[in-house]
């Protein structure tokens, strides 16, 4: 592991700033080891440097991942015009931040200072120690995350300026934060606006993953560690839904939960880590090309080409405008009654938002699972939008409630959801309920407006894949010919696949939309020739 050694410049700080130091505390260094950059040196090239050389300056895009041999490098950058240093580094450290990784533009400039030595090592050949070497490439990536930490506890870029109440502030807030950027910079701003880079024009990826929550996360992890070469695309930022929940409970392997943002930090690291593409923030808006070859096609006006394609994007609940809704994310609110039951005690109150099927059924469920469930509606009857049977099944049971004419107005507790306050609209008064659990089911939008009429969706919008697709599907064009039907998560369009929240019938929840995820890409390997088709182990014996 990398020594803590004696270096006094905030370039070592960040390691540090990232385990919740205030700004400006004094923080350990850390440095490579002469094992290390011996490592390094075979995939590298030493050169000399004079002092006042510029390594990089901001608003260049890609540069080498450089080991400061001998001498000093100061990195700064400009605030309101002026000057700022921010770091200084000498023999040992390394001068690279995550935009190394992610080919995003720079918000900094490295000059050297004192003349020296420095090695440096292109982004390919990093890319392939960050593979080989486990240890030392999971170091080098947390240590550029840590310095990305670093620069926004001090502020680097620009200050978005707007009301509070604008949407326009408020989607460049949501990207900012999204993006653990608290104050982007001009390049991040001008990418947020669909300037800057794209994907390589002239590359054909194997596989192309349209959205990166889990389902596109965990493919693009597969994919890449599988050898594939992979592009991960997001319109707005890694993670998905789960990125803003501030805690998954039940994720396998997190006993005591992780937050969004961690799931998202991790996921991401890996993906770097096995050499994925990241082209983000780009919007797809389009699918053309054939079985050879698809083509995507960004809002950046950027096109990407792959030899096959992930759909990975995912839904977006409809939320109520409820005070205190996004606080308790993961923390009492569901849009989804899945794993309420497992995550709250018998008896426990739970409210439930909406008047449709999937309202009434979550009622019925929670409700024999031993909860006393109340459904709020606004409108004054639940024939109009909920199935016979299931309002007479409701009716027949003491242990739901319905409040008609009624909405959801606040949500309150300390660490989980503990009381709503809701509001009947005919008297226009306020009641406070006790609530452990509010469950909105007004609704999901699939993004799958970008696809149409390339492959097949069902009446809710939903990518239809593998057993869903009838014979009037398999048996026609593209797929006539071909020895096989569509594997189990393909769609009507051969090379296509999808996975996560955005297919017919998923399950919505993050676990199933990574186990989704990672199937894809073994279907991928299975459509690109790289895998025998599925083989049926021999009877033993
Ligand atoms: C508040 C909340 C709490 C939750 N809590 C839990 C929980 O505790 N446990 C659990 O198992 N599940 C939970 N879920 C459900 C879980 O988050 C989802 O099932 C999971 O995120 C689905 O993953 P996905 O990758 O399929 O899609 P998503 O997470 O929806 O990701 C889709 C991604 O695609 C991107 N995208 C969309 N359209 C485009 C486009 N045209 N071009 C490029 N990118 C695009 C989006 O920006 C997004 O990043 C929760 C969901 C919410 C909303």
């Amino acid at each position: 592991m990398p020594s803590e050694g004696g270096l006094t410049g905030p370039l070592s700080e960040g390691a540090a700033a990232n385990q919740g130091h205030p700004p400006d505390a004094a923080l350990p260094a850390l440095r490579l080891t002469e094992e290390q950059i011996g490592l390094l040196r075979r995939e590298g090239e030493v050169r000399p440097v004079a002092a006042g050389e510029v390594l990089f300056r901001e608003g260049d895009q890609g540069y080498d991942f450089i080991v400061i041999l001998a001498g000093q490098v100061v990195i700064m950058d400009h605030q309101a015009g002026a000057e700022r240093e921010l770091a200084a580094g000498g023999p040992g450290d390394f001068v690279a931040e995550l935009n190394l990784l992610t080919r995003e533009r720079l918000f900094t400039t490295a000059v050297v200072t004192e003349p020296g030595e420095v090695l440096a090592v292109p982004v390919a050949r990093l890319q392939a120690v960050i593979s080989q070497d486990q240890g030392l490439g999971q170091w080098i990536i947390r240590a550029m995350f840590a310095r990305r930490q670093w620069l926004m506890e001090r502020q680097t870029g620009l200050r978005i300026v707007g009301s509070r109440s604008s949407p326009q502030t408020r989607r460049l807030l949501e990207f900012a934060v999204r993006n653990r950027l608290r104050q982007p910079s001009n390049a991040d701003l001008a990418r947020a606006a669909g300037v800057g880079t794209g994907p390589p024009a002239d590359m054909t990826y194997d596989v192309a993953i349209i959205g990166a929550g889990p389902a596109g996360l965990a493919a693009a992890v597969y994919g890449a560690s599988e050898g594939l070469s992979t592009a991960l695309v997001d319109a707005m930022a890694v993670g998905g839904q789960i990125g803003t929940t501030s805690r998954i409970e039940n994720y396998l392997g997190f006993p005591v939960g992780i937050s969004g943002g961690e799931f998202a930090e991790r996921a991401s690291i890996q993906v770097l880590r096995f050499g994925a593409s990241v082209v983000l923030p780009a919007t797809a808006t389009g699918l053309s090309g054939d079985a050879t070859a698809r083509v995507i096609h960004l809002d950046t006006g950027a096109s990407l080409t792959a030899s096959s394609v992930i759909i990975a994007t995912g839904v977006t609940y409809r939320k109520i405008d409820a005070a205190g809704l996004d606080r308790f994310g993961g923390l009492g609110v569901y849009y989804s009654p899945l794993g309420v039951h497992d995550e709250i005690h018998p008896g426990d109150p739970v409210v439930i938002v909406g008047g449709g099927n999937s309202a009434g059924q979550a009622a019925i469920w929670l409700a024999g699972r031993g909860h006393r469930v109340t459904i709020v509606i606004r409108g004054t009857d639940l024939a109009e939008s909920m199935s016979r049977y299931l309002i007479d099944r409701i009716a027949g049971r003491a242990d739901i409630e319905i409040r008609y004419h009624s909405v959801v107005r606040a949500l309150d507790g300390s660490q989980r959801l503990e009381r709503v306050e809701v509001e009947d609209l005919t008297t226009a008064t306020r009641e406070t309920w006790p609530a452990v659990a509010l469950v909105v089911l007004v609704g999901a939008e699939p993004h799958t407006g970008w696809l149409a009429g390339s492959v097949l969706l069902d009446d809710g919008g939903y990518v239809i894949t593998g057993p869903g697709l009838g014979p009037d599907t398999r048996y026609s064009s593209p797929w006539t010919g071909r020895q096989r039907d569509p594997y189990l998560l393909e769609t009507s369009a051969p090379g296509v696949f999808a996975a996560g929240d955005i297919r017919s019938g998923s399950v919505k929840r993050a676990a199933a939309a990574v186990g989704e995820g990672s199937i894809a890409v073994r279907f991928v390997s299975e459509h690109l020739g790289r895998r025998a088709g599925f083989a049926t182990p021999a009877p033993s014996g």
